[in-house]
């Protein structure tokens, strides 16, 4: 059954031109939702029809357009479709032994919104981002597993599972996976675990930074990677020739990873510093110890709450690249990286701007990345190209 629901008149026009995220704000009746999965047929405040969708609550949004055409229905057929053109899409990927690991459909630049689909190599992890979405499981099941010769299907619900039924590996079809399961990505080796909660080792939208950071920026260098998570960074970096890789990080899980990645791909972590510690502390540390890196990696979470500090990217981003740049060396170069999806790339160049006029210094934009090819963006959905990453020369 299709609900019908009233786009008021001032976004009517977003919606006609594409816009895929159905805002509550937008809406004229809400209240006629109540079950999430419900399709919804949205229509303008005269009733004529703009588009199909489904009801799922992710953040502001009610849900996600799926289609134009009013004669469309959202069955198998429909996700069929779907999964099949963002596989035809990934060929390169499938084809490149080199790398193993690739998002193989992104939400609503594949079509579907509140869906992630990651392949890590043979093995299929889906984000469910709503329980609406979570309702169509059945469906993209059996489109994956009728389309790809997968071994096992790892999920992640993205969303508040009070009430339901979980099962605490994550593991929905086929056969599980041994953990860590090695996968490899431009050739280097990563320990990835689909069983332990959302963060399954890395974060695969920066593919192309490690590779840059390997190929162009580390040999014989030092280098600080903070938020290092599980080192990845500075795996690449170690892999590239640097000098030393410094990885800091306030997880306590993130000591024993980090070794891990290193291992696996033969380095050994005993030549690698390795700290659990806040980075904020790290930066009073090493203005006091008076070090200085030649490459400075930034890329912390959007948001973050530590005993000390409360770090929001859009507020806080400038003070972050002050203290960067005071240990960084004239002439080395800071990586500033930021997955915040509320602001864009310009304005994250005037936090660097303002930082280096604060500090009193001179810089220059090397070169910027955002989304890699797999993580496809729709065009009328700009905030979903979360990523930035600019490299910075420090001149002084
Ligand atoms: N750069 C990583 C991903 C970072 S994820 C990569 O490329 O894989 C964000 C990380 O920041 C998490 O591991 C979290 O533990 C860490 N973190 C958050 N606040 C921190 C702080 N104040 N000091 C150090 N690490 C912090």
């Amino acid at each position: 059954m299709e609900i019908t629901v009233k786009i008021n008149s001032k976004e009517g026009k977003k919606y006609k031109s594409g816009y895929p995220l159905i805002l509550k704000s937008a809406l004229m009746n809400p209240e006629v939702l109540e079950e999430e999965g419900s399709i919804i047929k949205l229509v303008d405040e005269k009733g004529q029809f703009i588009g199909k969708g489904y009801f799922g609550i992710q953040n502001k949004g009610y849900g996600w357009l799926l289609t134009k055409n009013e004669k469309e229905t959202i069955d198998q057929d429909f996700f069929n479709q779907k999964i099949m053109a963002a596989i035809n899409r990934r060929k390169p990927f499938f084809e490149n032994t080199d790398t193993t690991a690739f998002r193989l459909f992104n939400g609503e630049g594949d079509g579907i919104g509140g869906l992630t689909i990651d392949y890590f190599e043979g093995y299929c992890l889906i984000n469910w981002y709503s329980k609406g979405i979570f309702k169509f499981k059945d469906y993209i099941i059996h489109s994956i597993t009728s389309m790809l010769p997968v071994k096992g299907i790892y999920e992640k619900k993205r969303f508040d599972t009070a009430g339901m039924y979980i099962e605490d590996d994550d593991f929905v079809t086929g056969e599980r996976a041994q953990f860590p399961l090695i996968v490899k990505e431009n050739g280097v080796k990563f320990a990835i675990y689909l069983n332990e909660g959302a963060m399954v080792g890395v974060f695969l939208d920066q593919r192309d930074v490690r590779m840059q950071i390997r190929d162009k920026y580390a040999k014989g260098k030092t280098v600080l990677n903070t938020f290092s998570y599980t080192g990845a960074f500075s795996v690449f970096a170690a892999l590239g020739g640097a000098k030393q890789t410094t990885s800091v990080d306030l997880a306590n899980r993130s000591l024993q990873k980090t070794q891990e990645q290193f291992e696996v791909n033969g380095l050994d972590p005993e030549k690698q510093e390795i700290l659990v510690m806040d980075v904020f502390k790290y930066f009073k540390y090493a203005v006091r110890k008076q070090l200085l890196f030649d490459l400075v990696i930034l890329d912390p979470p959007s948001f973050a709450r530590s005993k000390k500090h409360t770090f929001s990217a859009a507020k806080d981003y400038t003070n972050l690249l002050k203290e960067a740049i005071a240990i960084t060396e004239k002439g080395g170069v800071i990586v500033a990286s930021t997955n915040a999806s509320n602001f864009g790339m310009d304005k994250f160049k005037g936090f660097i701007d303002q930082a280096f006029i604060e500090m009193k210094g001179k810089y220059q934009l090397l070169e910027e990345f955002s989304l890699p090819q797999d993580f496809k963006v729709a065009k009328e959905f700009k905030e979903g190209n979360y990523l930035k990453v600019v490299f910075i020369r420090k001149i002084h």
